[in-house]
């Protein structure tokens, strides 16, 4: 998606990716095959870009940061990738910025773990520090007794584990925020996510709360993005409790699955804005220019063909379906969960966009409105 916004403004995209037959390699201008958590790879990546960015916060920070000190322009900066792929070091972090987050704590074996089950409470919400990405590397503890399984789920305490607080949310929110290379800061509307086993599934836009909670949301993600340096987009997962209480989950330092209906239904793209963002354009305007929007992303139902036979049900039903937009990822593999693609409904109020999803869903008879 960010090649495709590329091509619009005639920016050249060069591409590393381990998979030969990766998503992007057939929208990019030159793919290099490899991987981006290897040094000597990144390195000789680095040669062929004007500026580097990423698309995923796995990479070998320590060699962007290396380059970095040799000049070689990396936006956002090494600094906050290096925070960010590190899910305890990024609390660390916002805590030190006094941002609100639930209470967390890194645990290195049963002892400490059951220390602070007894602090927190249950269910316990227990967390890989790093590679963390759809939920797996999060698993729930629901009594002490659960500790281990799920512990052991997440591959051991070697892995480098840590624990939070339960967040009792009554929703989940999102704010994307562009930062340009001016420290020029534009926030897009904050919009409601709904995950599904920790994925995230629905988002809708713009969220259905108070004035006074987009505020508060917006405020804390600004704040967040304010503490980490360099430009593009950031995205900012946020919890809304019952008591108004907005609370940092975690930020991605790129374009971000909250992000993807900007495409439809805002006058620039998340994508767009984040290459503005990186090459040092002037920044889009971020609002809405569709009433509301819903983005539904296509997990993978079963793997293989069979999986294939639902998702295409679904897209033949989305293109019957006014305002609806498919974007069809073509990833190699089915695979159970996997994001295989996504639609995005756009329409005159929230009520109807939320028919179309049903009548697309095949939920109940579509309506032609
Ligand atoms: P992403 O794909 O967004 O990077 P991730 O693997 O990094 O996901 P998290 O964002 O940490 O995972 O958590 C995934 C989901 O699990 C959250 O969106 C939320 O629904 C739930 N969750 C995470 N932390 C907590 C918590 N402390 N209390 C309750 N629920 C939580
Ligand atoms: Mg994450
Ligand atoms: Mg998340």
């Amino acid at each position: 998606m960010l090649c495709e916004a590329a091509s619009q403004l005639a920016i050249k995209v060069v591409i590393l990716d381990p998979m030969e037959n990766c998503p992007a390699s057939n929208l990019c201008h030159y793919h290099m095959v490899g991987s981006y958590d290897d040094s000597a790879t990144v390195e000789e990546f680095a040669k062929r870009c004007g500026v580097l960015t990423v698309e995923i916060e796995h990479v070998d920070a320590a060699t962007l940061e290396k380059l970095e000190q040799q000049g070689v322009d990396c936006q956002p900066k090494a600094s906050t990738i290096r925070i960010i792929q590190d899910k305890y070091l990024q609390k660390v972090h916002f805590s030190r910025h006094a941002i609100p987050l639930t209470k967390f704590v890194q645990i290195e074996d049963l002892e400490s773990a059951k220390k602070a089950g007894e602090i927190f409470g249950y269910p316990l919400m227990i967390k890989s520090k790093r590679l963390a990405y759809d939920g797996r590397g999060n698993a729930v503890a629901k009594t002490e007794d659960e500790i281990s399984q799920a512990v052991n789920a997440l591959g051991g305490y070697a892995r480098g584990l840590y624990v939070e607080k339960w967040a009792p949310f009554v929703k989940e929110l999102s704010v994307i925020v562009a930062r340009g290379r001016d420290n020029t800061v534009l926030c897009y509307p904050v919009v409601e996510t709904i995950h599904r086993e920790n994925i995230c599934h629905i988002v809708k836009s713009p969220a259905d709360v108070s004035w006074k909670t987009m505020k508060l949301a917006t405020d804390v993600a600004y704040k967040a993005v304010s503490s980490l340096e360099g430009a593009g987009v950031f995205a900012v997962e946020l919890f809304l409790t019952s008591d108004g209480q907005v609370l940092l989950n975690e930020v991605a330092p790129r374009p971000h699955n909250s992000g993807h209906q900007t495409i439809e239904c805002c006058f620039t793209s998340q994508y767009e804005q984040h290459l503005r963002a990186v090459v040092g354009l002037p920044l889009g305007d971020p609002s809405m220019k569709t009433p509301a929007s819903i983005m539904y992303n296509i997990l993978g139902e079963d793997e293989g063909e069979q999986g294939f036979v639902i998702a295409n049900k679904l897209i033949g039903r989305a293109l019957n379906i006014p305002g609806a937009t498919v974007h069809w990822y073509d990833k190699p593999e089915m695979r159970k969960q996997r994001k295989m693609g996504h639609v995005t409904l756009v329409g005159p109020s929230m009520g109807i966009v939320e028919a179309r999803l049903k009548s697309m869903l095949g939920e109940e008879i579509e309506d032609d409105q």
